[in-house]
């Protein structure tokens, strides 16, 4: 059984969710940002348990929105166990780089918007291998390099942000392209890789219980095509948003247009930032590859 906990992240509902799984030991499916633990301790208190209950934390990525409070839980529970891919698991243990890149994209937001990003020692740091508790490890490149997706014995899957986010209980897809390193065939081999596990259901942390997985993963891949083709095809920022804008009028409901605007973190400007960065050093690769 897995509980989610809304952390209502910067008060607002449906925007970052953790998962909490009773067995085989109590784990969380990422821990959100430091900004937000007082959320995550009071969601825990309200399905009856303390953060000391937890035995491991399980990251799909180390971004701040999904690790950034590990190292202040780490602090709280000393006995908490975090499980990281190898690639992430330095930069947990020594955030310093994630935070520089964190503040390139954020700028002076950051600390407001996520706090402070605090190291995990390195003995409660665990690299990740195809296994972990009873779940299967696969990994999911594109949104971050080093993310994975966790599917349990059902073939419910915990995917992080390989596949779209819905925001603030609204039905606008949006793919969280803002990432500094995010890379475009490797996230739709990531959707080809969650689509052949035939995943009974997503459990997203912005937000919540998908049970259309089909459905859901065409959708990601289709606002991820749409996107690469205007961003590759010269748009630029004011086009780009533009266009999303009114993506999101046509097939978001009225509580997307509502609420989009108010969101903590997202935004079309960012992510034209990072699909841009993409194209930019895909041909920059390709030039030196020429020369
Ligand atoms: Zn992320």
């Amino acid at each position: 059984m897995a509980r989610l906990i809304d952390v209502e992240h910067g008060g607002v509902p449906g925007v970052i969710g953790i998962f909490v799984l009773d067995a085989p030991e109590p784990a969380l499916i990422d821990c959100g940002p430091t900004s937000s633990v007082d959320g995550l301790i009071a969601g825990l208190a309200g399905i009856g348990l303390d953060l000391s209950d937890i035995r491991h934390l399980l990251l799909t990525h180390i971004h701040p929105d999904h690790a950034g409070a590990a190292g202040e839980l780490v602090r709280r529970h000393p006995e908490l166990q975090v499980h990281v891919h190898d690639v992430g698991a330095p930069h947990v243990i020594d955030p310093t780089r994630l935070l520089k890149s964190a503040a390139r994209i954020y700028g002076e937001t950051f600390g407001p918007l996520f706090g402070s990003i605090d190291p995990v020692p390195s003995e409660n740091v665990h690299v990740l291998g195809s296994r972990v508790l009873d779940l299967d490890v696969l990994p999911v490149p594109g949104h971050a390099y080093h993310q994975v997706a966790f599917i349990d014995a059902d073939g419910v899957g915990y995917p992080g942000d390989a596949v779209g986010c819905l925001w603030g209980e609204g039905d606008f897809l949006y793919p969280a392209a803002a990432a500094p390193e995010i890379n475009m065939p490797a996230w739709h081999e990531s959707l080809d890789a969650l689509q052949e596990r035939k995943l009974t259901k997503l459990r997203i942390p912005h937000f919540g219980e998908i049970s259309e997985v089909e459905r859901h993963i065409e959708r990601t891949r289709a606002r991820l095509r749409s996107w690469g083709d205007l961003v590759d095809g010269g748009a630029d920022e004011a086009t780009f948003a533009e266009a999303c804008w009114r993506a999101l009028r046509e097939e978001g409901t009225p509580r997307d247009a509502e609420v989009f605007p108010t969101l903590p973190f997202p935004s079309f400007e960012m992510s034209y930032a990072g699909v841009r960065r993409y194209y930019d050093k895909a041909r920059e690769a390709a030039r030196d590859g020429d020369a």
